[in-house]
């Protein structure tokens, strides 16, 4: 199966770390030129460079619309018309509901949910007259099954799976594609806290016996962004070793 992406732009927010860094070397291996995209300059900056030639490193809060736009017109501007956008950007601030505080709840949902709402409002309009692109939401089975201490990330990756599937249902007709992928526990700095007891515990619930990794989740944004996926939109895709299921 062809999954060559020569000559495709593709932008991924939280390209700089974990996940996102992983998925974006997949992107740049199979041809793509990628934009990197993550608050901090210099960490962006390297993570494109580490990719070649063909990738751009933008310093851009996702939760800020100004900076989504202008980030937007800026990577139209070097690489050209943005033909994949990864939503990956995410951050968890974890608390009990009874001490869960407004501006935890506000921050989480806002960089988690509200960002990738900018992003696909900003990458849309384009996306619709080209009559072609496609989406992938980075979501978490917390958004299905939801987890203790994590009502804020878990509300906002459940709200990234009901805007995947309003806005699949949206861009259809211009052959836009948007779908959501629900990673389990995955090796990165956002779970690089766990106890080894804790780590024990979590591998001893999924049924491959291991968290992930980052190599888990790319090749299936490789097959999502390719031709082979043209018949697939709005759906979940869980990549959890069948923790969930
Ligand atoms: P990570 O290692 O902590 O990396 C997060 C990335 O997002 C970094 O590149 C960070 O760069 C960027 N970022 C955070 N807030 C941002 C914002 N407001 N605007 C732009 N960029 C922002 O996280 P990860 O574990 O790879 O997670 C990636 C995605 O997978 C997240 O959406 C997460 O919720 C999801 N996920 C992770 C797991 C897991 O177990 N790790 C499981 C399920 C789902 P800067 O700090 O420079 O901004």
């Amino acid at each position: 199966m062809n999954q060559r992406l020569d000559g495709k732009v593709a932008m991924v927010t939280g390209g700089s770390r974990g996940i996102g860094r992983t998925v974006a070397a997949a992107l740049a291996g199979a041809g793509a030129k990628v934009a990197v995209v993550g608050r901090d300059r210099a960490r962006a900056e390297a993570a494109a460079a580490e990719l070649g030639d063909g990738a751009r490193g933008y310093a851009c809060d996702v939760v800020d619309e100004a900076q989504v736009n202008a980030t937007v017109e800026a990577i139209e501007k070097d690489l050209g018309p943005i033909d994949i956008l990864v939503n990956n950007a995410g951050i968890t601030k974890d608390n009990l509901l009874v001490r869960l505080s407004d501006a935890d709840w506000d921050t989480v949902v806002d960089a988690n949910l509200k960002g990738a709402f900018h992003t696909m409002r900003a990458v849309s309009r384009g996306m619709m007259k080209r009559r072609s692109g496609c989406v992938i939401n980075v979501s978490s089975v917390v958004g299905l099954i939801g987890n203790k201490g994590q009502a804020n990330y878990a509300a906002s990756k459940a709200g990234i799976l009901g805007l995947t599937k309003a806005v699949a249902k949206e861009l259809a007709s211009r052959h836009v594609l948007v779908n959501a992928i629900a990673p389990g526990f995955i090796e990165t700095d956002m779970t690089a806290a766990l106890t080894p007891e804790q780590r024990q515990a979590l591998a001893s619930q999924i049924p491959l016996g291991r968290l992930g990794t980052p190599a888990d989740i790319a090749p299936l944004v490789l097959f999502l962004a390719s031709e082979g996926a043209s018949y697939i939109t709005g759906q979940v895709f869980v990549v959890d070793g069948g923790m969930v299921m």
